[in-house]
């Protein structure tokens, strides 16, 4: 087995020197302004040590990473009641697609689309104020990554707001149909909140450490769930993490994995590490460019991939 400091190092001097770095999303004005020429690596293992690579340090927006935490609160307040009014299938199509939303009566494929997320973060609403439920995610972050500086960037969250044409549509598509029970504009302002949660690759790859390990961040010896819904969302990562991606990023890297327009991608390796990658630039699919294929040397060259070493 070579060693992983010395793979993640590699990977972290092959990705300074690429040229093709995708294209950062510039839908969103405010992470059109980020520099595409970022990369970092953090591997986050079972005795709580951190193997990382590259700018760690530095925040970036995690995008739709967020909408892992958000489901694993809301399958925290609803059981599995939640998969009443969003489903677990790989969509196929892109993150903002509304087409089968029509076709499904309002019903999201999955939680991982921007559709789904929407009804997620309806459902972490129950029985609070938006400012309220908006606290508890951004606590939940915090709590999961083990550190208070876990941040909601304000600018990103207005940029957003501004241009958010699309999630409305489909926020007022889906209430029109009776899936979300509150006012959509409450919806959407906690959604575009936590979708401009700020972190850093460091912080990014603990906080997805309970996933790795049954449950429990072994960094903390906190319990966040069960071992049966860890796997879970590990499943759902692995099928509907990537949007229209996801089966290309199954073959490619072979693990449950989670990205985000800002660049990021957290990905999970059960029983030994969660990693997160983060380079602003993305492919066609809205995945980050670089992050993908660093995932895919990581997972080679450790032999990490859940279908088998190679
Ligand atoms: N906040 C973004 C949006 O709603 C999240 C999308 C993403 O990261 N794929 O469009």
């Amino acid at each position: 087995m070579p060693d992983l400091a010395t793979v993640v190092a590699e990977i972290a001097a092959e990705m300074a020197a690429r040229e093709d770095r995708g294209t950062v999303a510039t839908y969103i004005p405010e992470l059109g302004r980020v520099d595409p020429d970022q990369f970092a690596i953090a591997v986050a293992l079972a005795d709580g040590s951190v193997v990382e690579g590259g700018a760690c340090e530095t925040f970036f927006s995690i995008q739709s990473v967020s909408k892992v935490f958000t489901l694993t609160l809301a399958l925290g307040l609803a059981g599995d009641r939640l998969w009443n009014r969003v489903g677990r299938e790989p969509s196929g199509s892109r993150f903002n697609s509304i087409v089968q939303l029509e076709q499904e009566r309002g019903i999201p494929r999955n939680p991982f689309i921007n559709a789904g997320a929407i009804a997620v973060t309806d459902t972490i609403l129950s029985g609070h104020q938006p400012k309220e439920a908006l606290g508890e995610i951004l606590r939940f972050l915090q709590f999961v990554a083990n550190d208070d500086a876990v941040f909601i960037d304000r600018q990103v969250a207005a940029s957003e707001e501004r241009t958010g044409f699309n999630n409305r549509a489909l926020a007022n598509f889906m209430k029109g149909f009776g899936v979300l029970d509150h006012p959509v504009e409450h919806v959407l302002g906690v959604y575009f909140h936590h979708c401009a949660i700020a972190m850093t690759a460091r912080q990014l790859a603990r906080a997805g450490s309970f996933l790795a390990h049954q449950g429990r961040n072994p960094a903390t010896g906190h319990r966040v769930v069960t071992a049966e819904r860890a796997r879970r969302i590990n499943a759902v990562m692995l099928t509907c993490g990537h949007y229209d991606g996801s089966g290309e990023f199954a073959y490619r890297v072979g693990l449950p994995g989670k990205s985000g327009v800002g660049g990021a991608i957290l990905a999970i390796v059960p029983g030994k590490a969660s990693v997160a990658v983060w380079s602003p630039g993305l492919d066609a699919s809205g995945n980050s460019h670089l992050g993908r294929i660093a995932l895919e040397r990581l997972t080679a060259r450790m032999g990490w991939s859940v279908f088998g070493a190679s």
